[in-house]
């Protein structure tokens, strides 16, 4: 779960297993029990080898610098990195991995640091890379409508360097404007308008990397149709713990002649009413969002100056159709007549912030605006099948009702994929753990429902300790075989995804035995 604060100094979960603060919770193999004098010499030594690799502007040591680095958005975890290093090209990354590797030194990788599950969360004992140095769009070939970008690059800034060809990029998540790619391929990530036009992982045909070993390669050639097996799709949304990126291919897509944007809002979170904005002339919509009149509706109406229909709780759905003109651009899509007193606007591209519809931009707005009604509360994240989101929705209340903590409900209700904000007074013991025990049960009903514990945030620290819930051991192991296969000697972004800091060569699972694929020979355990 993901917590947020206004003055954002949640305190830490004194059980927290991968703080990197004091003994060896990430499971890196073979440093238990070494003195601590031979740590802090071989973190020395690999900052001079680094500062030879990037230069000594970009290696960062000084104590109150380092705790810029500290947290990502999930600033409920927190530690100040060993060391931070902001390489400049793909070359110097390899360098420092490799380095890394020879000091047995655990290394992390940073985008933007807008992750809400931790992924990026540094140790105390290790280097974290930050990619922000390496941020340019290299090449834009109209022809083919694909780009070649550096890993830091902000999400938004592909689409601009593309628009003067009628092209965008589309995955659209709310943190657009600030979060990388290189971190949107870590995790993923999807976006309002995802709906229509897929996650990141429908959108990168080629990733330079540097894996583990410190090499340079590339998985996919740009053209999406790859031989063999599918490691470019293994390497998107593995969290950084495959290797680091360090370019990206990505498609382009036509920016859609006409844009049409409803926002409709209806007096109740109803089932009924809330299924009743039909799409438009049978089309099915882009993106639809919906919130339930708490933090969406703020965010609109307070940041954003939106006037919206009469009726301060109204819960609101949005709905953007893009296309042709003559499909979605000549009239406002229909409305059901529960939906009371419909405001159907219409303007350019779903991802440009400037011409961006305004519902959408108070949409992205809304996790900041619950600042205005509450001083903590947990960006939770799950998704469950569409056809669900009624019963679940109905569950998440009497939840709220039961144990007296709000919920405010803003979701991606196309591809059913929730964000509860669970609410609670930030200093305040009780509600805290209540607010986590209900985010908890949320993610229960999602596995209940055949939805997952996360949709688009990662599991990065967050919520390692649900995979158990969602994954039977045998499937966790299967897992980790992968990543044990890539990095044997489990130095890359340790202690995130699994719950248990059970790495290579270490006893698998509760069998006590080899998995069933290595006894019967069909993989190999490093
Ligand atoms: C207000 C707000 C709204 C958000 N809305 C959305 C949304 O709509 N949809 C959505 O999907 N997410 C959303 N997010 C979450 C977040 O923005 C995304 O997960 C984003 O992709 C993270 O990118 P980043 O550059 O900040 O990555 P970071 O937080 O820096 O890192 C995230 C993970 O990626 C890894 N990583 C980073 N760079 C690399 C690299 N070059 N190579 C390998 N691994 C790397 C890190 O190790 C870490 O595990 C939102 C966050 C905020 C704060």
């Amino acid at each position: 779960m993901t917590t947020q604060t206004d003055s954002g100094t949640t305190g830490r979960s004194a059980s927290d297993p991968t703080s990197g603060q004091g003994g060896n919770p990430s499971g890196v193999r073979g440093r238990p029990g070494r003195p601590a004098a031979s740590a802090a010499a071989r973190m020395m030594a690999l900052t001079s080898e680094l500062t030879r690799i990037s230069g000594p502007a970009n290696v960062i040591t000084d104590p109150q610098d380092l705790r810029t680095y500290e947290c990502d958005g999930l600033t409920a975890h927190r530690c100040s990195p060993g060391l931070v290093v902001l390489p400049s090209t793909a070359e110097q990354v390899a360098q420092v991995v490799r380095a890394c590797l020879r000091a047995q030194v655990p290394y992390i990788a940073r985008g933007s640091g807008t992750g809400l599950s931790g992924g990026a969360l540094p140790r105390a004992d290790g280097v974290l890379i930050v990619m922000s140095r390496m941020r340019e769009v290299l090449a834009i070939d109209p022809a083919s409508r694909r780009a070649i970008v550096e890993p830091g690059v902000t999400n938004l800034a592909v689409s601009k360097a593309a628009e003067p060809y009628g092209l965008f990029y589309a995955p659209d998540p709310s943190s657009q404007q600030v979060c990388s790619v290189g971190g949107n391929v870590a995790e993923n990530s999807g976006g309002a308008h995802c709906l229509k036009h897929g996650f990141t992982v429908h959108h990168v045909t080629g990733l330079q990397i540097v894996t583990p070993q410190g090499e340079l390669t590339w998985l996919g050639d740009g053209t999406g149709v790859s031989p063999g097996y599918d490691l470019l799709g293994v390497f998107v949304g593995s969290e950084g713990t495959l290797g680091i990126v360090t370019k990206i291919i990505v498609k382009l897509t036509p920016i859609p002649e006409a844009v049409t944007t409803l926002l409709a809002a209806f007096p109740a979170m109803e089932r009924g009413r809330c299924r009743r904005v039909r799409d438009h002339r049978g089309r099915h919509p882009a993106g639809r969002d919906r919130d339930d009149g708490r933090a969406g509706h703020r965010g609109r109406r307070g940041r954003r100056r939106l006037p919206l229909p009469r009726g301060a709780r109204a819960r609101c759905s949005s709905s953007s159709w893009t296309g042709r003109s003559a499909t979605c651009g000549a009239r406002p899509p229909r409305c059901a007549r529960s939906a009371r007193r419909p405001a159907p606007t219409r303007s350019g591209p779903p991802t440009m912030p400037a011409s961006a519809p305004p519902i959408w931009r108070g949409r992205k707005s809304a996790f900041a605006a619950v600042g205005r009604i509450s001083t903590a509360y947990i960006v939770q994240d799950g998704v469950v099948p569409r056809t669900a989101l009624p019963a679940v929705l109905d569950r998440i209340s009497e939840l709220s009702a039961e144990s007296g903590i709000r919920v405010a409900n803003v979701f991606h209700a196309g591809d059913g994929n929730l964000h509860p904000l669970v609410l609670f007074e930030d200093g305040d013991a009780v509600q805290a753990a209540a607010a986590e025990e209900v985010s908890g049960a949320i993610l229960d009903l999602c596995i209940e429902h055949g939805g997952s514990i996360t949709g688009e945030h990662g599991v990065g620290v967050d919520k390692s300790k649900y995979m158990p819930r969602m994954f039977r051991p045998d499937d966790l192991d299967t897992m980790q075989l992968l990543r044990c296969a890539l990095d044997p000697a489990g130095l890359c972004n340790p202690g995130k995804i699994f719950p248990t800091p059970r790495l290579c060569g270490e006893v698998p699972g509760v069998r006590r035995g080899p998995h069933p694929l290595v006894a019967a020979g069909q993989l190999e355990q490093f």
